[in-house]
């Protein structure tokens, strides 16, 4: 596949695909892959595929093969083998247990039950905080969260603009490292996204709320933080969140064109209506000398065009 050449090169933009193996890819996950992947090559950069598959009560069986199959039939081609989050467990723990020996962590015994019975959490912050000085140990069963205080975290998003958040009423001590022994969404994708070096992360605007915590996060860490750029998320016509959780259908890739000239369309990029009939390598170059993320619409959410 031809890359595009008319940009000056930048070899420091490294971006990524980090799709969850619950489910088959479905048109939701296909606009967010030609985001990032267009951010990616029209910055000459490098593009990476990682998969999510820390949370296997929601995982679907050959869910892994049917995305990489559907990534590549559309023509995408990622950099270095693919990273797989369940091999890196160890690590996750091994930094909970650091963040915990800093005193940056501390466990808590709180259900979730408890937790919704406080007059903290109904009015808005999520946890006030009891655990914090117990000094609890390390138990299956015991979350282990961060110590927020009055944390002010503000980024500047590539579509929403400047983004500003207070963390402690955002989210509060939020949770590193679940109870049943796994590391939690925040704490796994904040250390990859270190790690590797991702100068951007294009993502779904559902995981805009989860940002602030994220950066707050990654700040421990003494590394350079990365940009984010946000997309609107696609739902269905009743305006429900194209999800594998609600069973949003497989992605057909006999219509890999209109499949892609629709991604394009919906990421305000006015494709001309003859790309359709085109090839997949004559899209993508269409989208390569065209691409502009400033036509991204600002919004939450769009619904499906087709
Ligand atoms: N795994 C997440 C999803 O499938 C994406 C996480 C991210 O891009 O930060 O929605």
């Amino acid at each position: 596949m031809k890359r595009p050449l008319s940009k000056p090169f930048t070899p420091y933009y490294r971006g990524r695909f980090a799709p969850s193996p619950s489910g088959p890819l479905h048109y939701g996950s296909l606009v967010t892959a030609v985001a990032s992947y267009l951010q990616a090559r029209c910055n000459r950069g490098l593009w990476q595929l990682r998969i999510e598959d820390i949370d296997p009560p929601r995982e679907q069986k050959g869910a892994v093969r049917d995305i990489l199959s559907s990534l590549r039939a559309f023509g995408f081609d990622w950099d270095g083998s693919v990273l797989y989050q369940s091999h890196r467990l160890a690590y996750y723990r091994h930094i909970a247990e650091q963040l915990h020996k800093h005193h940056l962590a501390f466990y808590c015994e709180c259900s979730r039950k408890q937790l919704m019975k406080s007059p903290e959490t109904r009015l808005g912050r999520l946890y006030e905080g009891k655990c914090r000085k117990l000094g609890l140990p390390s138990l299956t069963g015991h979350t282990l969260r961060m110590r927020v205080d009055k944390e002010h975290i503000k980024f500047n998003d590539g579509v929403f603009g400047v983004q500003s958040y207070d963390l402690l009423t955002d989210s509060g001590d939020y949770i590193v490292y679940r109870g049943d022994q796994l590391p939690s969404y925040t704490l796994a994708v904040s250390l990859d996204d270190l790690q590797q070096g991702y100068t951007e992360l294009v993502r779904g605007a559902d995981l805009l709320h989860l940002s602030a915590r994220q950066l707050h996060l990654m700040q421990q860490f003494n590394r350079q933080l990365p940009q984010l750029l946000h997309i609107p998320i696609i739902t269905d016509a009743n305006g429900q969140k194209l999800s594998k959780q609600h069973y949003a259908t497989a992605l057909d890739t006999r219509h890999s064109s209109f499949l892609l000239y629709c991604a394009l369309k919906d990421l305000g990029q006015e494709p001309p209506k003859y790309l359709c009939y085109r090839s997949i390598n004559y899209i993508w170059n269409w989208a390569y000398s065209h691409w502009r993320v400033s036509s991204i619409a600002p919004e939450m959410s769009i619904k499906q065009g087709f």
